[in-house]
Formats: C-alpha cells, sequence, structure tokens
C-alpha cells in the first residue's frame, strides 16, 4: 500500500463525486454510470486486473501480442514529422540493458517531445511489434523509472465506460485515497473478527486492493472484502429471520391442487409432490409464514410446483405473486400459466419494465383493487409496496438472490400479515452450502428429473475444431434442430495484457482472444447463408423489444442458430434446441455453464453441448472437465463449490448475485469464512438485536437490504 498522506480533509467517504477536484458535473455523469455516485462508491469501484509492470521483459523477450513491461534508456532525442492529413509522428530510440534497441512512435501529440531526453530511463508498457525496420513501441504508457522511488510493481486496470479511460478513472481513484477523510470509512468488520481472520481493517483494505505492493497485498483486501460481505450477509439472514418468526401468515387451509395439476398435461414426478405437500403443509400451518426454498435442477419442473402453490393461495382466497428476473422468463411464464388459471377462474395479468406506461397503470389498479389474483412480473415491479391488495403468496424463480425474497416479503405485508414466500433457485444449491446458509429455512429438492429426458453429451475441444463444428451445426439445423452458440462477451474488448489477478489470469493466463458475439454473428452469418441457415443475435445491450423479436424467431425457427452472450442463460424454453456451443469455455463458471447446457436437451431428439477453448489452465480444464462428465445439477454446483468457494452466493450492496469472473478473488470466501461470518452474526444478534455496538455493520446491513431498517429500530 501506498503510504496515503495521514492529513484528514474534509471529503468524507459519503461525499459526492463533484467535491473531488477535477471532477464536475459532466464527469460526474460517466461515472455514475459505472454505478459510482459518492467518493465511497469510487473506492469501492475495484480493479477488475492489475498490469503486471514489475515483470519487466527484456525485447528479445515480449509476446508481440500482449501488452508488457520494458525498462528502456532513451537513446535518441525525439522528433516529430508531420504526416499527410495534419496528423504528426514523435519517435526516438530507446535500449534495453542488453543492448537491443527499439523505436518508440506517438502519434499525434506533438507535446510528448519534450517529455523524453537522451539518458533517461523510462518504464513503457505496451506491444513491442516486429517490424521490417526493427523493433517498435506505439503509444506505450510511460513512468520515469529513475525517479528515486521504486516504481509499483503492479498497476491496478479498471472496468470502463464510454468517455472514461483508464489513466483518469485510477487518477481520480488515487485522488480520491489521497483525500478522503479516512475516519468516515465505515468499518463493518468488528475489530475481534477481523483480528480472528488476519484480515487488514478496511481503511487498509482500500489502499491494498487500488495500490498493491504485491499479490498477497491484493489477496489480503480481498479476503477482507470477501468478510465483509459474509458478515453483512450473515447480518441480513439473522435479522430477516428474527422478522419472519414474528410475522402472522396468511391464514389458509388445506385444498387439493389436483384441478390445477390435471391441466398440466403429464403426471407429477414423485419429487414434485412431495415438494407440493412440504409447501401446503407449511401454508397452511397457521404458524409462521413459509420461508422456503425450492432447489431442483434445470428442467426439473419448479414451475409447476410453483403453480400448484399458487393454486392453493387462490383458493384460499388469496392473491399470488410471481417474479421473474428478466422481462422474456416473466413473458415466458405468463404465456405458460395465465390460460391455465384463467380456466380455473383466477384473473392473472403480467407487469413488466417493457410494457406501455398506461397498461402498466391498468394492471396495477387491477392488483391493488383486487381483481386480478394472479401477477406475473419482474422482480422490480412485484416488489414496489402497497400493490397488492391481498398478498398471500410470493414466488421467486430462478433466483438465489436473497435480497429479493426479503424485499417481496415485507414490501408486501398488510394489515400485519406477512405473506408466504417460495424462493426457485436459479441452479441447484449445493448440499452443503445448503446446511451452512439455510440451516433453520426449509428446503424443498427436486432431486428427479420428469420421464424421457436423454441427458446432453457434452464434449470439450479446441478452436482448430471450428470447421468440423460449423459442419455439425449444419447437420443438425438440416434434421430440424436449432443451434445456440454461446460467446463470452458482445464486442471486441481490448488488446490482451500481462495481466495477473483477473478471472482469466493466474494459472489460466494466456488463453487467447476471446470470441466477441458480434463478430461470431458476422462471421456465421456470412458463412451460413449459402446454406439458407439464417442466424441471430442477442445479448444484453439490446433493447427488450429486440432480445424478444430475436428470442422468438429463434424460438419459431426462424433463425436457427442464435448468437448469444449468457442473456439466455436463464430459463428460456425452445424445445427443438439440440446443440449447444460455447465459445471461450474457460471465461464462465461451472454453475452457469451448467445452467446454459440446461437449455439444450428439452425436447425428445439427441442433443449435445460443445465447450470450445483453447484454455493451458488447469482450474478451467477441471471445470470442463466436470462438464463433460457428468448432467447432474447438484454434483456440478458441489465441484463449483469446492472450486471457488461460496462467495458467488454473497449479494452485491445493491442485492443481486455476482456474475462469475466479474469479481475477481473476492468471490472465493471460503465455507469456513462463511461459516465464521454465519457465526459471528448469530452471536452478535443475540447479544445486541439492534446492533448497536456496530453501528457501521448495521448501516451496511440496511444498505443492502433496506427492509431491514424497520427490524433494526
Ligand atoms: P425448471 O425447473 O428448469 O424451471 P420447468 O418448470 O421449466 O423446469 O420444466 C421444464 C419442462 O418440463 C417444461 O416444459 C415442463 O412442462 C416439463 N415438465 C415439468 N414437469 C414434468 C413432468 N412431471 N412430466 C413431464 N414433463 C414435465
Ligand atoms: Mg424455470
Amino acid at each position: 500500500m501506498k503510504t496515503q498522506p495521514v492529513k484528514d480533509t474534509s471529503i468524507r467517504f459519503d461525499a459526492p463525486l463533484t467535491s473531488l477536484p477535477g471532477v464536475g458535473s459532466k464527469r460526474a455523469a460517466l461515472f455514475s454510470r459505472l454505478g459510482v455516485g459518492t467518493v465511497g462508491d469510487l473506492i469501492s469501484h475495484f480493479p477488475r486486473a492489475y498490469q503486471n509492470r514489475g515483470n519487466v521483459r527484456l525485447l528479445s523477450d515480449c509476446d508481440p501480442d500482449v501488452a508488457c513491461s520494458c525498462l528502456l534508456t532513451v537513446s535518441s532525442v525525439p522528433r516529430t514529422a508531420k504526416l499527410r492529413g495534419g496528423m504528426t509522428l514523435t519517435k526516438f530510440t530507446a535500449v534495453d540493458e542488453t543492448g537491443r534497441r527499439a523505436t518508440i512512435c506517438f502519434f499525434n501529440n506533438r507535446f510528448i517531445e519534450k517529455t523524453f531526453s537522451v539518458g533517461q530511463l523510462w518504464r513503457f508498457w505496451g506491444r513491442v511489434r516486429r517490424e521490417r525496420t526493427g523493433l517498435m513501441i506505439s503509444s506505450p504508457l510511460h513512468e520515469r523509472a529513475d525517479g528515486g522511488a521504486p516504481l509499483p510493481p503492479l498497476t491496478p486496470v479498471y472496468s470502463l465506460t464510454a468517455g472514461l479511460n483508464g489513466q483518469l478513472v485510477s487518477k481520480t481513484i488515487s485522488d480520491a485515497l489521497s483525500l478522503i477523510d479516512r475516519g468516515s470509512i465505515p468499518e463493518p468488520v468488528p475489530e475481534e473478527l477481523r483480528k480472528k481472520e488476519s484480515v487488514p481493517s478496511a481503511r487498509e483494505a482500500y489502499g491494498m486492493i487500488h495500490a498493491p505492493r504485491s499479490m498477497d497485498e491484493v489477496a489480503l483486501a480481498r479476503r477482507y472484502f470477501a468478510l465483509r460481505d459474509a458478515l453483512v450477509f450473515s447480518v441480513s439472514l439473522g435479522v430477516h429471520r428474527r422478522m419472519i418468526k414474528k410475522g402472522t401468515p396468511p391464514a389458509m387451509k388445506p385444498v387439493p391442487a389436483d384441478p390445477l395439476t390435471d391441466l398440466l398435461g403429464f403426471g407429477l414426478t414423485g419429487a414434485q409432490k412431495r415438494s407440493i405437500r412440504e409447501i401446503s403443509s407449511d401454508m397452511t400451518s397457521g404458524r409462521v409464514p413459509m420461508t422456503r426454498l425450492l432447489s431442483g435442477d434445470v428442467g426439473s419442473g419448479k414451475t409447476a410446483v410453483a403453480a400448484a402453490a399458487a393454486y392453493i393461495a387462490l383458493k384460499n382466497g388469496w392473491q399470488v405473486g410471481l417474479m421473474a428476473p428478466t422481462d422474456i422468463l416473466a413473458r415466458q411464464h405468463y404465456a405458460k400459466l395465465s390460460g391455465l388459471f384463467r380456466r380455473l377462474g383466477f384473473e392473472t395479468a403480467l407487469l413488466t419494465g417493457s410494457m406501455r406506461e398506461s397498461e402498466k397503470t391498468a394492471v396495477r389498479a387491477g392488483i391493488a383493487n383486487g381483481k386480478i389474483k394472479m401477477a406475473i412480473g419482474t422482480h422490480a415491479l412485484l416488489t414496489e409496496s402497497t400493490l397488492f391488495k391481498k398478498p398471500g403468496l410470493m414466488i421467486a424463480d430462478e433466483q438465489h438472490r436473497f435480497g429479493v425474497s426479503q424485499r417481496a416479503v415485507f414490501g408486501n405485508e398488510r394489515q400485519g400479515i406477512t405473506p408466504h414466500m417460495l424462493v426457485m433457485s436459479a441452479t441447484p444449491i449445493p448440499r452443503t452450502m445448503g446446511l451452512v446458509m439455510f440451516g433453520d429455512l426449509s428446503v424443498s429438492t427436486l432431486d428427479e428429473l420428469p420421464p424421457g429426458r436423454t441427458p446432453v453429451r457434452t464434449f470439450c475441444v479446441d478452436s482448430s475444431y471450428t470447421g468440423r463444428l460449423i459442419s455439425f451445426i449444419r447437420k443438425q439445423t438440416a434434421l430440424g434442430g436449432r443451434v445456440y452458440i454461446v460467446c463470452p462477451l458482445i464486442e471486441k474488448e481490448e488488446e490482451p495484457e500481462d495481466l495477473v489477478g483477473g478471472y482469466d489470469a493466474g494459472d489460466e493466463n494466456g488463453s487467447g482472444r476471446l470470441c466477441p458475439a458480434e463478430e461470431t454473428f458476422s462471421y456465421l452469418s456470412s458463412v451460413l447463408e449459402s446454406d439458407g441457415i439464417k442466424v441471430g443475435l442477442v445479448h444484453g445491450r439490446m433493447k427488450n423489444s429486440e432480445k424478444d423479436a430475436a428470442m422468438s424467431a429463434f424460438a419459431s425457427g426462424e433463425t436457427q442458430v442464435l448468437v448469444s452472450t449468457t442473456v439466455i442463460e436463464v430459463g428460456v424454453d425452445v424445445p427443438e434446441a439440440t446443440l449447444m456451443i460455447v465459445l471461450n469455455a474457460e471465461c464462465f463458471g461451472l454453475a452457469q455453464l451448467h445452467q446454459l447446457r440446461g437449455r439444450v436437451g428439452r425436447g425428445r431428439a439427441e442433443s449435445f453441448c460443445v465447450l470450445v477453448s483453447d484454455s493451458d489452465g488447469q482450474a478451467a480444464k477441471e471445470r470442463l472437465g466436470v462438464m463433460t462428465k457428468t448432467n447432474d445439477g447438484f454434483a456440478i454446483a458441489e465441484a463449483d463449490l469446492a472450486q471457488r468457494g461460496p462467495g458467488d452466493y454473497l449479494p452485491r450492496t445493491d442485492g443481486s448475485i455476482r456474475q462469475h469472473g466479474e469479481f475477481p478473488g473476492v468471490t472465493s470466501a471460503d465455507m469456513s469464512m462463511l461459516k465464521t461470518a454465519l457465526d459471528y452474526s448469530a452471536a452478535l444478534l443475540e447479544r445486541d438485536p439492534r446492533l448497536d455496538t456496530a453501528p457501521d455493520l448495521r448501516a451496511e446491513t440496511e444498505k443492502l437490504y433496506s427492509e431491514n431498517r424497520r427490524a433494526l429500530q
């Protein structure tokens, strides 16, 4: 950690970004696109990886395709030449310790000429290209290396947004760190716990994560943040449980669900029947509101169970909310269920963000006056408070976002009655994890798949198989099948660098270039068009209407190949899909791969999943190996937990769940750390239920789930 000035200034953790020098409203608006509004948010914007600038190479050892670090002495006076079109080119030469020479050049930056003089030692960061005229580094980042203090070995790399470059983000963060009133940095983790777990303080951890002296410091800082998140989460869970236990449940009497299940068109599996019995008994016990988790593999038939639960609540005269994480999924549920419930006499309506304002208003009115009995929509809309007139059951689909369930329950309390809650997990929750986290919650497990499924056959290949895969796509589509192609990113990112500590770093370094969805889409379109095969594209940056259009074109067979990012991960049901190809499969976590693979093998035809990866990384190889060996979601979840730890199950401060790789390292809080946090929070809440002795922890908990505010008062 760089030593920060001890001088305290008045810029506080929660001050708006504009209190920093050089940040006006324009810049603040750009930062807000990264979710950064305050100085605290800014220093909580952690590097996604680090440039390994301390790893200095000789010019002869540089890989021309990867940016790296060289220590060079300037050996000629910089000269600027005018090029055609008003451009300028500034050039000089520099040598490494072996005397090897490279030309350094900068375009359109005449002032740079004055920066360098002969004899100076600089550390350059860039790609060393082999040109006809010799080695060449163009527009490298540069730091004076003979200036006394040693240069930091690791330079943070931040995720950026249009209009904010890396240097600006780094500079603003380092300003913030040196100007912030250090006393205003919240410390949610009590000292005794930090001591016990040997983690630094919040203040130290912020310094270490942005300006580490070594990767060990990065690891320490990450341990701190992992512990902090685990603790805030544990306390929230504890507070939530206390509230639930105090709540009055909606009164319900047992009713058979057969009128509904008879309409489904299939017989229920034993596991489905058992789960419905468990839910029914919770909802009709009259003791406490239900909080039950329905854990089941992809395709295990959670929807049917949810529908039966809804039916029981409806029959008892209560309203039901079914919440899906995305617009597409809410629509799909609505399409499947609304007819069913209408036939049974229950008015059902859809409420999603992409609907017209006037439609939304009408639906809201119907829910509020009780005419609409069953509302299907996105979480954001169904958790608005005072929406329902008589809410009896809230169902959250494809979720392990615990924040959502809390909001849904407490946002919908009416006249002192707390609705029942059923959460369906997107991925099977590993048993060991379940024991720790849901020790005193009830879990129903669908451990039996509906009959007639053939397991998806999974292969792992490298990119030299591209030609054969194209033939495979042709063959599958000729047989009437449809093909998903999943890419790790939407468009081309920055150039590859010698990074450490990122999600593709460590032993997975050098996995090569990533295939962007847009590029893959144009490539496949041109290759397959002549065969009459139509290719579609869907990704997260498209408008909802465009996403819907691309999805329905694929579902109807208008397009036979769909290139996508992980937006298709949750729940979409296209039974004709028989082949999924995942590009750069090493970029995805196990749970995610399993979830993705669940998109194929939904019909009668034999289905395939091909994982394409050129990575030599040990962890990546193990992950992909697990996928080829088993289709059992619980086994995969267990392997995932063993590899990466439970951090991915912890919510971010906005209550959503992290994506694999999004916040490297911090996601790998180990099980013992989570256990420690749960035990500590249980003891803490026991002796100090309102957290008077831990005000910062209390504030963080309230921030995570605003509903906790009431409980902690
Ligand atoms: P998930 O658990 O992934 O949400 P779904 O509820 O979407 O799974 O069910 C997957 C598919 O299996 C659906 O097409 C559904 O109609 C079908 N299905 C569910 N239960 C059964 C069953 N008992 N027998 C046959 N098909 C079933
Ligand atoms: Mg589902």
